[in-house]
């Protein structure tokens, strides 16, 4: 008798009933496999906990101050511009012999946007700033009799200001209860948190909403002191900090161990 051949349909059906196993063991495998949860975010704090918290800030440092050296609300003014993607030292460093000549508007003028960006040359992007800090001070002759104004809305109409400028200007010249949000701020704001959001504006308001008023004059300083010395981007210092029992941050990071994944949001 000849040798049975395999018939042309088993052969064609051979690699579909595999196909048809191994699509089964996939399917059981992920029935077994336990759904991956992903991390709620937390709530943030209670009023209760909010308050407890800047009692603790005020409790530590009762007068916080601002880093930026300046003599008047104008040279505040100017250096906020300047610091903006900078370090607060370094601006320090060339407006401190700046400053000492140069402490009005119509000076700034005097001096001219080419010394001015001599003087400032170490800051980064110190060529837009020059240009902005001299129209800003023609703008404040002109129209404010060289005086800086007060109101949020005018001041954001001036050269390289913006709302986080003049929020620091009311708070710190004019000592308005207002919350400039900066990337320190808004780190510290959505770890702990206390008014998550994806916008420093969404932070902004959220935080006036639940601050209470006798915090509120200090609390963008302690806020952005606390992210820059320890609440850091990558390494925060959740050991030495003192509201870590406040926190809902995790995983917390002890002295040999940094977060793994913490970043700069
Ligand atoms: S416990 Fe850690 S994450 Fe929370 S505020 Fe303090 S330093 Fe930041």
């Amino acid at each position: 008798m000849p040798p049975r051949k395999p018939s042309s349909r088993r052969l064609e059906d051979a690699p579909a009933a595999a196909g048809a196993s191994a699509a089964a063991k996939a399917s059981r495998a992920l029935a077994a496999a336990k759904p991956v949860r992903r991390a709620r975010a937390p709530k943030p704090l209670e009023p209760a906990l909010v308050d407890a918290l800047f009692s603790r800030f005020q409790q530590a440092e009762p007068e916080p101050k601002g880093e930026l050296e300046h003599v008047n609300p104008y040279t505040l003014l100017v250096a906020v511009v300047l610091s903006a993607q900078a370090t607060d030292a370094g601006v320090n460093k060339a407006t401190r012999p700046l400053f000492a000549l140069v402490d009005t508007p119509q000076k700034m003028i005097d001096l001219g946007e080419d010394r001015l960006r001599e003087a400032i040359k170490t800051i980064g992007l110190f060529r837009m700033k020059a240009k902005n800090v001299v129209a800003l001070s023609r703008r404040l002759v002109d129209e404010f009799g060289g005086e800086v104004p007060r109101e949020r809305a005018v001041l954001e109409t001036l050269p390289g200001v913006g709302r986080k400028t003049a929020n620091v200007v009311l708070n710190m010249a004019f000592g308005e209860p207002t919350i400039a949000v900066d990337t320190h701020l808004f780190r510290v704001s959505n770890r702990i948190p206390l008014a998550p959001g994806k916008t420093p504006l969404a932070v902004e308001l959220g935080l006036e909403k639940i601050i209470p008023r006798r915090f509120m004059l200090h609390a963008h300083h302690w806020l952005i002191l606390h992210g820059r010395y320890v609440c850091k981007a990558r390494k925060p210092e959740c050991w030495r900090c003192l509201v870590a029992d406040l926190c809902r941050f995790e995983p917390k990071s002890t002295p040999g161990k940094p977060v793994r994944g913490a970043d700069g949001a």
